[in-house]
């Protein structure tokens, strides 16, 4: 008995001698827009969770402390616009024009994508199966209402356009589907929306709009002043493609009439999708965003748009805070897409964290025709965190100096 009494408090002495925390991230100004925080703390992580959010926590309580001091620490980033559906050898989005979430993501920041669209109802469970569940990134997925989404047959075809279907496959795929997406529709009337939205009725869930090509009757006015619902998201909202900018200079008031009814406005970059004509007016007429996201695939990354950083650096250039732009690309998301667990760094919320660099010098950006706006900020992703492990370090700041370091030789693979 007093053996054991004394075995007992050597191991609850062994266990207090451990460090409380997996990772301490010391001395970064915290931006958590969720939680109203914006100033220098300290962030502590434990079992894959935040663990807790305060100043001046000590260094002894972590196995590893890096050091962040004069960078951001953030929640992590939320893309809600990517296209990630790529390995199956077709030349379409559904395809080549696809990249895997982890060859873009961490490096810029992002811990969630939102892939929009490219897999429709009916190829969801191959897009699923390829990708989605064999990546690192959190992926979660907007099915196109198009069957085949963003394959080789295009988006016209209002037969493939089938709610029922589109609904039962959300349901089927609670933890990955969070809406509907329809996209580059160019046919007669209004099947893509319409079937959109039913989808999106059927499940509680919200749609995102490409509004495709424009005709007299399918105008923004219709969309955004009724056949949206509050909750849905407009995206590629400086693409001046659908008269969002009259020609007279003026914001279309059809841009308010959406916002007012509570309808989500989402920068969605792209490949052709965001223009300086279109996004300095916008913002001298006080339009801002809702959500920045990037509209990444392999026509968008090498062009203007880049990556989320290189959006994001944009709209701060464009007048909002960096509270605004860190709320743009983490809580706003998460609450668009309703997913409120994600977005924030909330005690016992998933440790996903991005640290970010705000430079300041003379820079260029450039928008989706090719044309630049300089700038005085930008921003770079130094680590992103991912489940509470870091995924992304680029200068080494949770890594151990070499000297220090345990090497292992590399074991031979059993021959077969
Ligand atoms: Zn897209």
């Amino acid at each position: 008995m007093i053996r054991t009494c004394f075995l007992f408090l050597v191991s609850i002495c062994a266990l207090s001698a451990q460090p409380a925390y997996d990772l301490l991230l010391k001395g970064g100004h915290v931006i958590d827009p969720k939680n109203g925080v914006s100033k220098v703390m300290d962030v502590a992580i434990a079992g894959g969770k935040i663990a807790r959010v305060a100043e001046n926590i000590p260094a002894s309580q972590a196995k590893t402390v890096a050091d962040v001091s004069g960078l951001y620490v953030t929640p992590g980033l939320i893309d809600i616009h990517v296209h990630v559906y790529a390995g199956t050898g077709r030349k379409a989005l559904t395809g080549d024009s696809s990249v895997y979430p982890d060859g873009f993501s961490f490096r810029t920041g992002v811990t969630t994508m939102v892939d929009a669209g490219t897999a429709g109802w009916r190829n969801f469970p191959d897009f699923r199966e390829r990708v989605i569940d064999r990546a690192r990134t959190r992926v979660l997925a907007l099915l196109n209402i198009v069957g085949g989404g963003m394959g080789p047959d295009g988006e016209d075809n209002p037969r493939d356009m089938d709610p029922e279907a589109a609904a039962k496959m959300a349901k089927s795929h609670p933890e990955i589907v969070v809406g509907f997406k329809t996209a580059h529709f160019n046919g007669e009337g209004w099947p893509s929306i319409d079937h959109a939205v039913q989808a999106g009725k059927l499940t509680d869930l919200p749609v995102m709009v490409d509004f495709g090509y424009i005709t007299k009757e399918r105008n923004l006015t219709t969309l955004l002043g009724d056949k949206l619902r509050p909750g849905d998201i407009y995206t590629h909202c400086y693409s001046g493609h659908r008269e969002e900018l009259l020609e007279s200079g003026k914001l279309n008031p059809a841009m308010e009439v959406g916002r007012k009814r509570g309808i989500f406005f989402d920068v969605g970059h792209g490949a052709g999708s965001f223009y300086w004509y279109v996004a300095i007016p916008a913002y001298q007429q006080k339009f801002p965003p809702d959500s920045i996201s990037t509209d990444l695939h392999t026509g968008s990354m090498n062009a203007g748009m880049k990556d989320m950083v290189n959006v994001m650096s944009k709209v701060l250039n464009l007048g909002s805070s960096m509270e605004d732009v860190i709320r743009m690309s983490t809580w706003n998301p998460a609450k668009q897409i309703k997913r409120p667990q994600l977005g924030h760094l909330d005690v016992g919320a998933g440790a996903d964290v991005t640290v970010l660099r705000l430079d300041r010098g003379n820079f260029g950006f450039i928008d989706s025709a090719g044309a630049r706006s300089g700038g005085t900020r930008m921003l770079d992703c130094e680590m992103t965190i991912r489940a509470g492990r870091v995924v992304w370090d680029l200068n080494g700041r949770a890594a151990q100096d070499w000297k220090n370091f345990q090497y292992r030789k590399r074991p031979r693979p059993d021959k077969k």
